[in-house]
């Protein structure tokens, strides 16, 4: 399996290029900002892009589709629930710094249960609403892109258009917390994690929002209190210098 991830963008968005046999098929995941570098890794490497497919419909998952495109003619694939968000202009012509990035329409709406095939190989779409309602992750194998669902440590804000929290959770909880400990997660931001050690560590997925504010709350009062002692101890620790400084000299013999 080769995987070449470039970084690109305001939010450094991951963009992956897949190929899962040493064979000349890959599949483009969330193309963003800045395409160069990817289109030249495959054209160097004479990849054959069998399809283009963005996780969620998010500008800067989705704005360096038109180019991938225009280079490869490869198919846009994304969730049925998420394809209008294609055309959506305000966001996408920001990131793009006003030039407008708009992606061609979708050729494939995916559901969830469905296959993406590259080569013989087949990759498996999990809808995973909550970050956006057509989010997905991709698996394939011991692999499995996750987009913004899903990050080390964190996971998506569920409080834009068409978030919800409940949905998020239940993604996480019910349909990738379910996969065995050793799957790879290759997310939309951020380094790579593994199942196991977001099941185990991720505190976004096993706390509500109320909860997480009183332990961001709690850590934030134990820093404050952490400060004030520290600073209690320097002023201690000056007075103690200056109070060595104005003793009288030890006699001189
Ligand atoms: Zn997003």
């Amino acid at each position: 399996m080769r995987i070449e991830t470039f970084t690109t963008g305001l939010f450094k968005t991951n963009a992956y290029v897949v190929g899962p046999e040493p064979g000349q098929d890959v599949l483009v995941i969330d193309p963003g900002w800045r395409t160069r570098e990817l289109l030249a890794y495959i054209r160097d490497n004479g990849l054959n892009v069998v399809a283009i497919v963005n996780t969620h419909g998010h500008a800067d998952h989705t704005c360096g589709n038109k180019a991938v495109k225009d280079a490869t003619g490869a198919p846009i694939c994304i969730h049925e629930a998420e394809a209008k968000r294609l055309s959506r202009f305000a966001v996408g012509a920001l990131l793009t710094r006003g030039r407008a990035h708009w992606s061609p329409p979708a050729d494939r709406l995916l559901k969830d249960g469905d296959t993406i095939l590259v080569g013989a190989d087949s990759f498996e779409v999990i809808h995973t609403p909550g970050h956006t309602p057509g989010g997905i992750c991709l698996k394939h194998k011991k692999r499995l892109f996750t987009g913004d669902t899903l990050m080390a440590g964190t996971i998506g804000r569920s409080d834009g258009k068409g978030g919800s929290w409940d949905a998020l959770s239940a993604s996480i909880m019910d349909r990738l917390f379910v996969l065995s400990d050793d799957i790879q997660v290759y997310p939309g931001h951020g380094p790579r994690t593994t199942i196991q050690r977001e099941r185990r560590s991720n505190i976004f997925v096993r706390h509500s929002p109320e909860q997480i504010e009183d332990m961001l709350l709690s850590a934030h009062e134990r820093r404050m209190r952490y400060e004030d002692e520290k600073r209690r101890q320097e002023k201690e620790k000056a007075k103690a210098a200056k109070a060595a400084d104005n003793a009288p000299a030890p006699p001189q013999s």
